[in-house]
């Protein structure tokens, strides 16, 4: 597994927990973001919002949720009603802003992949600590 991969798979695994017990109050099932259905967590992909996996947004958190994998594979990202409820939640500014970014252009050597799979690790065993304690998530 090259440092991209595992740097991505840390952070698939603490997007989906986080947003699991945001969902249904158990870091093991979420709910697909497109679809609507509840799976176990570990059978969900981090999906992103919108088209694109540059870079730039590969890890944006409030544009991947948890997304069931045909959602994921075959009906593609963002649906209308799934933008119209995030616009809702973010706004049109922050939805803009984001769309701008999917374009921008960070070549892998200026990402630190090592320090990304870390952070996300790091930030996965604070998210269960505050869970099992039962801290506001
Ligand atoms: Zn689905």
């Amino acid at each position: 597994m090259t440092d991209k991969e595992k740097a991505w798979k840390a952070f698939s695994i603490y997007i989906r927990t986080k947003w699991a017990i945001i969902q249904t109050g158990s870091p093991d099932y979420a709910v697909c973001i497109t679809c609507e259905r509840q799976y176990q967590t570990q059978l969900l992909h981090a999906g992103h919002m919108f088209p694109g996996r540059m870079n730039s947004v590969l890890f944006s958190e409030k544009f991947i949720f948890p997304q069931c994998p045909t959602c994921n594979c075959f009906i593609g990202g963002v649906e209308k009603q799934v933008e119209a409820k995030l616009r809702k939640v973010y706004g049109d500014v922050l939805i803009d802003s984001y769309r701008r970014k999917t374009r921008r252009v960070i070549p892998d050597r200026n990402m630190d992949w090592v320090g990304r799979e870390l952070r996300y690790k790091r930030k996965l065993k604070l998210l269960l600590k505050r869970y099992y304690n039962g801290d506001k998530i």
